[in-house]
């Protein structure tokens, strides 16, 4: 069995100590350890942000890639090479931002791949802005009034693009957070993972101690059925997204290479019946 140390590579990072981002890390060389997937059959494909260092950071295959565009490279690895385990990562600007678009349609489209999202409600690396997520009237350098917005909600927008597995996160569990990126990985089809993962240097609001208080841990909730759509709508509805654990999987939506491969065959049976009608006809 393989552990995290196998998959560390000889890159040290450099993002400020405490950041949760090592969290993030360590749990998914973790998770590949459990899984005991070989180094060569994974591939880890970041966009840009603090976030964006971690893909160099894993002794895998890697692309640090462009700025919210992680998605379609990550997707374009898993169709071509099928047997890599593919990880897409970045931050909350990162991907829902500049890169929503994709992120929407990667979750429509369910390519058999795992994205995780370091989520620290600000942009770190440009020294603390809004981001997306960042809570109404949060006050930066870029809104020194207060942010006039209100956030961004992954949950919600996920279950509504149709993702077939939505987790959350945050870097102060890392058991948990090693569990449903293992379950994100094993499921088939697109995994949509959000891991709150504090900024310590510019975000004082959203730190380890806010999340501790207030995320609930869905796996202490019995009664909560991963399955039911309705209920997953609710449930992030109710805690206003802030919550870890599993919220939702479907096993029953196809997977995009298994519906690429149902129309070629169909295709290639139309055209051979197409061929058997044009040769009934002049024969
Ligand atoms: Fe982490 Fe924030 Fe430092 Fe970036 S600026 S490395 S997100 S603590
Ligand atoms: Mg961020």
């Amino acid at each position: 069995m393989k552990t995290a140390k196998d998959y560390a590579s000889d890159v040290k990072p450099t993002w400020c100590p405490g950041c949760g981002h090592f969290s993030v890390l360590r749990a998914i060389q973790s998770a590949a350890g459990k899984l005991n997937i070989e180094n060569h059959n994974l591939a880890v494909v970041s966009g840009i942000g603090c976030s964006g260092r971690i893909s160099g950071y894993v002794d895998a295959y890697g692309v640090h890639s462009i700025h919210g565009r992680s998605l379609p490279l990550a997707q374009g690895i898993k169709m071509v090479n099928p047997d890599l385990t593919v990880i897409a990562a970045g931050g909350d600007g990162d991907g829902f931002a500049i890169g929503t678009n994709h992120t929407v349609h990667a979750m429509k489209r369910n390519v058999d791949m795992t994205y995780i999202v370091l989520n620290n409600q600000i942009y770190g690396l440009t020294k603390g802005h809004t981001s997306p997520i960042s809570k109404k009237g949060f006050v930066t350098k870029s809104t020194p009034m207060g942010n006039v917005e209100e956030p961004l909600k992954p949950g919600l927008m996920a279950l509504a693009a149709g993702a077939t597995y939505i987790a959350q996160g945050t870097s102060g569990n890392q058991k948990q957070l090693i569990d449903i990126i293992v379950k994100g990985i094993e499921h088939k089809g697109f995994s949509f993972i959000n891991v709150y993962s504090p900024c310590v240097t510019f975000n004082k609001i959203n730190t380890y101690e806010w999340y501790k208080k207030n995320l609930i841990n869905l796996d202490e909730s019995e009664n909560h059925n991963i399955y039911d759509f309705k209920e997953a709508m609710n449930r992030y509805i109710e805690c206003d997204g802030l919550f870890t654990g599993i919220l939702y999987e479907n096993k029953e939506k196809e997977e995009y290479k298994a519906i690429l491969e149902g129309v070629k065959e169909s295709t290639v049976e139309s055209k051979l019946d197409i061929k058997e009608d044009f040769h009934d006809l002049i024969s």
